[in-house]
């Protein structure tokens, strides 16, 4: 038999976290990792306390592993002018951005779009899951997800792609548009730019796969291509001065750098996370899975979800029925 997949869990969480994780937790087992084993790693930028350590290593099958972020990986880097930061703050609060007058969410963005694959602990990995508090798997996961990725030449998978609102984002096009200037020999030549771009390239279209779930390859974060693109992000500062989120931020990579069929909508991972729903439409599929969802709350098909502009540039068959839930 196959040796196993060099993959875990990663979680990036606080200590209150606990209870909303044990549930997300509980989930990834009872619909996945039970039958796997996989190991969970979570990091945070405190010190884990002893129950939440001893709470979640009693929920999962697998090994885990506690880490604490260093200094250098969660904070203002030394070019960051922290008034000009804490003005954007002050007029993001004005105008309701989602966290837009929160600190540690910067942080946290900047953490989930930079550092997450070069912590310690994740050294021994080379693909990973990510995992949030409050997530839901709404229906069995059969094989091995890892697996799948590898056999199948797949470096990035999502199960749900919106839209970004535009404040939160002003100068990432531009920024990014320096940077394939730059670099133009990043971008492989069947790369997905019609995914996030609907005027070749000119501007964004701010659809992203929501990073709160993904599956992919650490290498591809690791390798020059990303490692490049994220140092000219951090320089140009707008993780702090904006308030750029990791979703975009991968989702743009993934669909400059990588080929467009190394890209994997996993239809069939029925995933919650507040307010969006990804429950298959085929019934079919719900039933040989043992799904726990109503296709009525399915966001996939809906006119504002990105996933229908992932499935037409990629010239794919939008599922049966999927009319009866746009
Ligand atoms: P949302 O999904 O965009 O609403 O953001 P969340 O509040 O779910 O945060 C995203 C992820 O980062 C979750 O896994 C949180 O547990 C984690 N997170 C957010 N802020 C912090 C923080 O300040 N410290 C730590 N350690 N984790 C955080
Ligand atoms: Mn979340």
């Amino acid at each position: 038999s196959d040796p196993k997949v060099k993959a875990t869990f990663v979680t990036l969480c606080r200590n209150s976290d606990l209870n909303s994780l044990a549930e997300s937790i509980r989930s990834v087992e009872d619909r996945f990792n039970h039958k796997f084993h996989y190991d969970w790693v979570f990091l945070n930028d405190d010190e884990f306390t002893n129950e939440f350590k001893r709470i979640t290593t009693n929920l999962i099958s697998g090994k885990t592993k506690y880490g604490k972020i260093s200094r250098e990986h969660w904070g203002y880097p030394k070019w960051i002018d922290q008034e000009q930061a804490a003005r954007t703050r002050e007029i993001m609060r004005s105008q309701n951005v989602i966290y837009g007058d929160s600190i540690s969410y910067r942080h946290m963005c900047r953490y989930e779009s930079g550092f997450f694959y070069r912590h310690e602990l994740m050294m021994d990995y080379e693909w990973y899951w990510r995992v949030e508090p409050d997530v839901k798997l709404y229906c069995d996961i059969n094989y091995d997800l890892f697996k799948f990725m590898i056999d199948n030449k797949k470096k990035y998978g999502f199960t749900i792609a919106l839209p970004e609102y535009i404040k939160t984002i002003p100068s990432l096009w531009k920024v990014t548009k320096e940077f394939i200037k730059l670099h133009p020999e990043y971008l492989p030549e069947n790369n997905m730019l019609d995914f996030i771009s609907d005027d070749d390239g000119e501007t964004y279209n701010t659809c992203h796969f929501w990073s709160n779930f993904e599956v992919g390859s650490l290498s591809f974060w690791r390798d020059e291509a990303y490692s490049k693109y994220f140092d000219h992000l951090d320089k140009a500062g707008g993780f702090f001065y904006e308030r750029w989120g990791d979703a975009p931020v991968h989702s743009i990579a993934a669909a400059l750098f990588l080929q467009r069929d190394e890209i994997h909508f996993f239809q069939d991972v029925g995933y919650y996370h507040v307010p969006f729903h990804n429950c298959p439409v085929d019934e079919e599929v719900r039933i040989k899975n043992n799904c726990l969802c109503n296709p009525d709350d399915d966001s996939t098909w809906r006119p504002y979800s990105c996933a229908r502009k992932f499935f037409d540039v990629n010239n794919m068959k939008r599922p049966y029925g999927w009319e009866n839930y746009s």
